[in-house]
């Protein structure tokens, strides 16, 4: 935005502002070197962008000072949790500063009576999931990065995972949060209560934000009692049409805290992390959790083997027989992601939307399109939502393959918008589908969304370049 684009990049800095910068962190927080920027250029897309300097604020007044500075010299500023965003958002598009929110990690407060957590940005999801365990309290959102990523990088993106099908996504469960404007003022929003209704709702606005509104540095959770009983199965298909026709049947009567599918190449990738041989026609294999009282899951867990049994194309239903069994097929499914580069160096990975009901039609022309375009393209994903993620595998150095991959981008995101559905459900859109936005969001949603941009940011400093359709040719994209 703002032209950041049509002059040069800020890929180094004067040194009135270096020094300024580390008088605001102390210098051992600052990072110049190429080695030490180096570290802060890439996130999950693969794609590379160094920053001119990184800085590791360690509170609230740094942080501000450092987005004062930023606006007094107009430099781009880039939020950055973990750096496992999936569509570009922490890459430093336009140079400038990275600010790694690793030194604001701290859960600041569990309060058991009001079931809620007030967190910094950088602690990591896992290490609050675990945490929170050790109250009888349970915080749902689990992207599979969750031992990696952070709670801020989370509400950045507004991420999910397979347990948005019962207890929804990471915006459910924020209640307020603080945050630093690009002009370095501090603003807070929403409540500590289960219910608030005064003034317009910022916390929704600033969640799934992306880093383009404000830097968040605290977060206000809900937490919800944990149930004390789990049960995971495991079901494989004869074909994929017989799966996802399944997953509409199992949520006419049951909520699973989980319910993920996997198809015949993404088995392929994680037959070997498996806990048991699957029958050898499986070409299809839907994973399911039941969660609630230990009778309830019982009765859940008979009720499905009476609803499955005869159903066309199912070969089997296990019980995993303990939890590290479970375990071990979840840990298979979060593996998938990473596993996928056996088949090709470079994956786009698209994580597209659709009412339930037309899954079985987007998994079909996922299929076609790996023929029509001669990529190896394989979907899983959390079928009890919709949300499917399409991974087109190819090897960017192969120009051929690089522009048979865009194609078959393209053609998925119209295809997805046909059927009713959405271009994102976690990854958010970042620089990889910015040149898409305008398909889903039309002209005056798309520049309304533009002024509350400049409202937050008028000089356009703030993780510029990302979200919206690029202003100039040459631009960053998904290359
Ligand atoms: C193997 C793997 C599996 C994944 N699985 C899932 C999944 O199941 N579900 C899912 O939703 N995602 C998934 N992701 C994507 C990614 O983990 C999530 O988007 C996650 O929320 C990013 O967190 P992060 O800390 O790495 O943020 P980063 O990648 O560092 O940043 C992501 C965005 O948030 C902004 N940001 C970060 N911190 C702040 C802050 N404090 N204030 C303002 N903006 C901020 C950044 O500017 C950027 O735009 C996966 C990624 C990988 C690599």
């Amino acid at each position: 935005m703002h032209g950041l684009f049509t002059t040069e990049r800020r890929k180094t800095l004067n040194p009135a502002i270096l020094d300024r910068l580390a008088a605001i962190v102390g210098p051992a927080h600052l990072a110049t070197s190429p080695e030490e920027r180096a570290c802060y250029a890439y996130d999950g897309t693969g794609q590379e962008f160094s920053p001119a300097a990184v800085v590791f604020p360690g509170s609230t007044e740094e942080v501000s000072d450092i987005m004062r500075l930023a606006s007094e010299h107009r430099l781009p500023v880039v939020p950055r949790g973990a750096g496992t965003g999936m569509s570009g958002g922490a890459l430093a598009v336009a140079g400038g500063l990275v600010i790694a929110m690793s030194r604001l990690n701290r859960i600041i407060e569990i309060d058991p009576m009001n079931q809620l957590a007030v967190v910094e940005p950088g602690v990591i999801t896992a290490d609050l999931q675990g945490e929170v365990a050790r109250h009888g309290l349970f915080y749902p959102p689990d992207p599979a990065s969750s031992k990696f990523c952070t709670v801020g990088g989370n509400v950045a993106e507004c991420a999910g995972g397979p347990s948005a099908v019962k207890y929804g996504v990471t915006r459910d469960y924020v209640l307020g949060l603080t945050a630093v404007l690009a002009s370095g003022e501090v603003i807070h929003t929403g409540v500590r209560t289960t219910k608030g209704v005064v003034g317009y709702d910022l916390t929704r606005l600033l969640t799934g934000s992306e880093g383009t509104l404000a830097i968040i540095i605290q977060i206000t959770l809900r937490l919800v009692p944990k149930p004390p009983a789990r049960a995971t199965l495991s079901l494989p298909c004869a074909t994929i049409e017989a799966a996802t026709t399944l997953v509409a049947r199992i949520l006419q009567r049951h909520t699973p805290a989980m319910l993920e599918y996997l198809d015949a190449t993404a088995i392929d990738i994680v037959r070997p992390l498996l806990p048991q041989a699957l029958p050898e026609e499986t070409r299809a294999l839907l994973l399911l959790e039941l969660d609630g009282s230990a009778q309830g899951v019982t009765a859940q867990a008979a009720s499905l083997r009476d609803l499955l049994a005869g159903q066309p194309g199912v070969l089997d239903l296990r019980l995993a027989a303990s939890p590290a069994e479970a375990e071990q097929l979840w840990a298979a499914r979060r593996a998938l992601s990473p596993a996928a580069f056996n088949l090709r160096p470079h994956k786009q990975s698209e994580d597209v939307v659709v009412p339930k009901s037309r899954i079985p039609e987007l998994v079909g022309f996922t299929e076609e399109l790996a023929r029509r375009h001669r990529l190896p393209i394989f979907t899983f994903g959390h079928a009890g939502d919709g949300n499917i993620h399409v991974n087109i595998m190819l090897d960017r150095d192969h120009p051929q393959e690089r522009e048979e991959a865009q194609a078959a981008k393209a053609a998925l995101f119209a295809e997805v918008l046909r059927l009713g559905g959405t271009l994102s459900g976690e990854h958010g859109v970042g620089i990889t589908k910015r040149s898409f936005i305008a398909l889903e969001i039309d002209p005056p949603t798309l520049a309304l969304m533009q002024a509350v941009k400049r409202a937050f940011d008028p000089l356009g400093i703030l993780n510029p370049g990302k979200i919206f359709p690029p202003a100039a040719p040459g631009d960053p994209e998904n290359h």
